[in-house]
């Protein structure tokens, strides 16, 4: 992977499990911190949801163009999510630390191993739902999957779960029972000393 900028701000990682509020979460940060940090924006074969912005939220593109980025070794880190592909390219978060900002990652667990082996030096945040059961009442509210993609985030939520639990992977786990609870400590970690 080429240099991204080796006097940049350290990234923010967060990740949990879909339907966790990872995106309810960010948005709140970036709107009120849009000079501090940059969102970096990933590659998805999935389709947009009601709402989202390509270029904005994800760049939209199909699988052929995203493994063509794959073999040009565009991508510091992809994964299959559901019957997705996901990946954050170098120019992704080369275009954050440029404009000197703190690049946001929101990444499922391969890419979090994946961005561990990288120079990055990142911060690691995992977002957990209260349980289970709250969170499939989240993606059920959202009403933006299919039942298939409700079943796959789910099955993939317990694998998240379980890898949060390793020792050290993560710098900060925060629940996601109460949203100004969790706003709170979240922005603690990403803006330290703002509290309350
Ligand atoms: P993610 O980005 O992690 O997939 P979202 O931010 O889209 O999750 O949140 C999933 C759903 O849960 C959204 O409809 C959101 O409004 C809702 N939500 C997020 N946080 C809370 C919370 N603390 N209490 C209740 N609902 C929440
Ligand atoms: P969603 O389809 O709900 O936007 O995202 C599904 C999952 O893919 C979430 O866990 C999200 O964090 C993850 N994701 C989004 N972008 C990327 C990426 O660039 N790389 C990886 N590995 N995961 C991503």
């Amino acid at each position: 992977m080429p240099p991204i900028g080796a006097d940049r701000p350290r990234p923010i990682v967060i990740s949990g499990p879909s339907g966790a509020g990872k995106s309810t979460l960010l948005k709140r940060l970036l709107d009120q911190y849009p000079d501090r940090f940059g969102f970096s924006v990933s590659h998805t074969t999935r389709a947009p949801r009601t709402g989202e912005e390509h270029g904005k939220h994800y760049h939209y593109t199909d699988k052929e163009a995203f493994m063509k980025l794959v073999d040009e070794g565009g991508f510091i880190e992809h994964a299959q999510f559901g019957s997705n592909l996901y990946g954050t390219s170098v120019k992704a978060v080369k275009d954050v630390a440029d404009v000197g900002r703190v690049c946001i990652l929101d990444i499922e667990m391969e890419g979090v191993k994946q961005v561990k082996k990288t120079d990055l030096n990142a911060r690691f945040l995992f977002l957990q739902p209260p349980s289970v059961e709250i969170l499939e009442q989240r993606l059920r509210g959202r009403e933006s999957d299919t039942e298939e993609a409700i079943q796959q985030r789910l099955a993939q939520a317990r694998n998240e779960l379980e890898f949060a639990k390793t020792p050290g992977v993560h710098d900060q786990i925060i629940v996601n029972d109460d949203l100004e609870k969790a706003w709170t400590e979240f922005r603690e970690f990403c803006v330290p000393g703002q509290a309350p």
